[in-house]
């Protein structure tokens, strides 16, 4: 009996079905962004995208250019559309003649759960941290350079109240773009970083080598505030008051005798010219480069502080050439080679040496505040092991701390990591790979065995001698062999 139902019966569960069936696809197409059908950004990134018949979804800057097209006579002056005709389509679903009318879901993009926002606290005049306190934050991740955290803290400080002064009677305080010479791993961008972060500003990190004068194949300059653009959330007015760091400055030098054009040195550094100096810039919106599909908005760079850092390798050539030109004549004459075994001969770079390396006047002009960061010796090594709030070390006895397993480094450990990075001759970054390599078989072994209370590694291990000291819960501690299938 209850398989006949009446006619009113049957239609007010057909409607709730079709109701439920409505509810799940507009539940599954919630969980899916539209996105723009000319220019295939997503809604997120484009903006409210404008319905269409068919399920097409176009941005309101394609619609603009369409429309200006149009307008203009585009598309070489042939009547492309006629506006007017659109009503006589009627009911014709163009995108289901042309089978575009369902679009799968491999390609859409789901949208990412929104992040709760933390309240930003603005800078103000009254906020800035005095430069002592910036070093003193810097102190706690950044070991040594105690020189360059220096400068880059009253350099910084002094920026960010020009910034915030917006006006002061006729004296306008210059902009201290910065210049760092220091070798490669010693923490240049490692500071660069810690500073934005500690002062909550965006900021954008590039390679000068990926860049190339307008045209060419690679970046235009214009690339870097692009970058900026997007670490600021798309906010123009954050971004005008970030921080671009631009690394590898030394790989821009002018070339030396070529007779090409010199497209990724010299005309990069005139291209960086008037981003440094302060100019009102046309930057691509979420995109490197400029084509007709993106679109464009302005940011003024006379607020960004732009800091370059280079190795600017065989440098000390150039330094220790002008002192031994200086020293050798007249009364001030001295040995010839005082300087071929001075330590600190990187210390005494000045812009004359830069600019024998091929870096031009108006550049060097452009970032006033120059100064060198020390190479890493093997107590920055080891500090650099033990001491930072996020040291790496650190990270990895958290890890095991999670399993319960103290892990421990004695002194001789230390000595050996160090001495490892030190041959390897590429800085701090020299560490992670080091000490990745021997704690592979620790992070693997450990977990397969609860009784295992404490992990001491030695400097025998580290450099592949022998095995750490593995203490059982509650047993006496001993060497045990099963632990390490060594590395080679
Ligand atoms: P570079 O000078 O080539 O830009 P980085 O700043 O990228 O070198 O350094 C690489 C890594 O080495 C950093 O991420 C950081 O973890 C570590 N490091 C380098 N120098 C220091 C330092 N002085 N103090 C603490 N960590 C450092």
């Amino acid at each position: 009996m209850s398989d006949y139902r009446n006619d009113d019966e049957n239609k007010e569960l057909t409607s709730q079905t079709v109701a439920d069936d409505h509810k799940t696809e507009d539940k599954r197409e919630d969980e899916y962004e539209k996105y723009c059908y000319l220019c295939r950004r997503p809604e997120s990134v484009a903006g409210k995208l404008i319905d269409m018949p068919g399920n097409i979804h176009i941005c309101a800057d394609c619609m603009q250019k369409t429309f200006d097209n149009l307008n203009q006579g585009g598309f070489g002056g042939m009547q492309f559309l006629d506006l007017s005709n659109l009503s006589n389509m009627g009911n014709i679903d163009m995108s289901r003649l042309m089978g575009m009318n369902d679009i799968p879901d491999k390609q859409k993009v789901k949208k990412k759960a929104a992040k709760p926002k933390k309240k930003e606290q603005e800078m103000t005049l009254a906020t800035i941290p005095a430069p002592h306190k910036i070093k003193a934050m810097l102190d706690e991740y950044v070991i040594g350079q105690e020189y360059a955290k220096k400068v880059m803290s009253v350099a910084v400080y002094n920026h960010y109240k020009r910034v915030l002064t917006d006006s002061m009677d006729d004296i306008e305080i210059e902009k201290s773009n910065m210049l760092m010479v220091g070798p490669t791993g010693c923490g240049k961008t490692y500071i660069v970083k810690t500073i934005a972060k500690l002062l909550n500003v965006p900021l954008a990190i590039t390679d000068a080598t990926t860049l190339t004068e307008a045209g060419y194949i690679g970046d235009d300059v214009e690339s870097v505030l692009s970058k900026l653009l997007a670490a600021a959330d798309n906010d123009v007015e954050k971004a005008e008051k970030g921080i671009v760091f631009i690394d590898e400055i030394d790989k821009i030098a002018k070339k030396q005798n070529s007779n090409s054009r010199d497209v990724s040195g010299e005309s990069v550094q005139q291209g960086l010219l008037k981003l440094l100096e302060g100019a009102d810039v046309e930057v691509p919106v979420g995109s490197g480069s400029k084509n007709a599909m993106v679109p464009m908005t302005t940011v003024n760079t006379k607020n960004i502080l732009f800091i370059c850092g280079g190795a600017f390798p065989a440098i000390e050539d150039i330094i220790k050439a002008r002192l031994n030109k200086q020293s050798s004549i007249g009364f001030r004459a001295d040995l010839k080679d005082k300087y071929d075994k001075d330590p600190n001969i990187l210390k005494k770079v000045t812009n004359e040496d830069l600019r024998e390396f091929g870096m031009i006047p108006e550049f060097l002009g452009r970032l006033p505040v120059l100064f060198t960061l020390d190479a890493l010796d093997k107590d920055m090594y080891i500090k650099i092991l033990k001491e930072p709030k996020n040291a790496i070390l650190k990270q990895y006895k958290k890890l095991l701390a999670l399993d319960e397993v103290d892990l421990q480094f004695d002194d001789s450990a230390y000595e050996a990591i160090a001495e490892k990075a030190l041959e390897k001759n590429t800085g701090a970054r020299a560490l992670r790979a080091i000490i990745e390599e021997f704690m592979l078989d620790i992070m693997y072994q450990i977990p397969r065995d609860d009784s295992i209370g404490r992990v001491i590694i030695t400097g025998d291990y580290v450099n592949g001698k022998g095995n750490p000291i593995i203490e059982l819960r509650g047993v006496e501690p001993m060497q045990i062999e099963a632990c390490a299938t060594k590395q080679s």
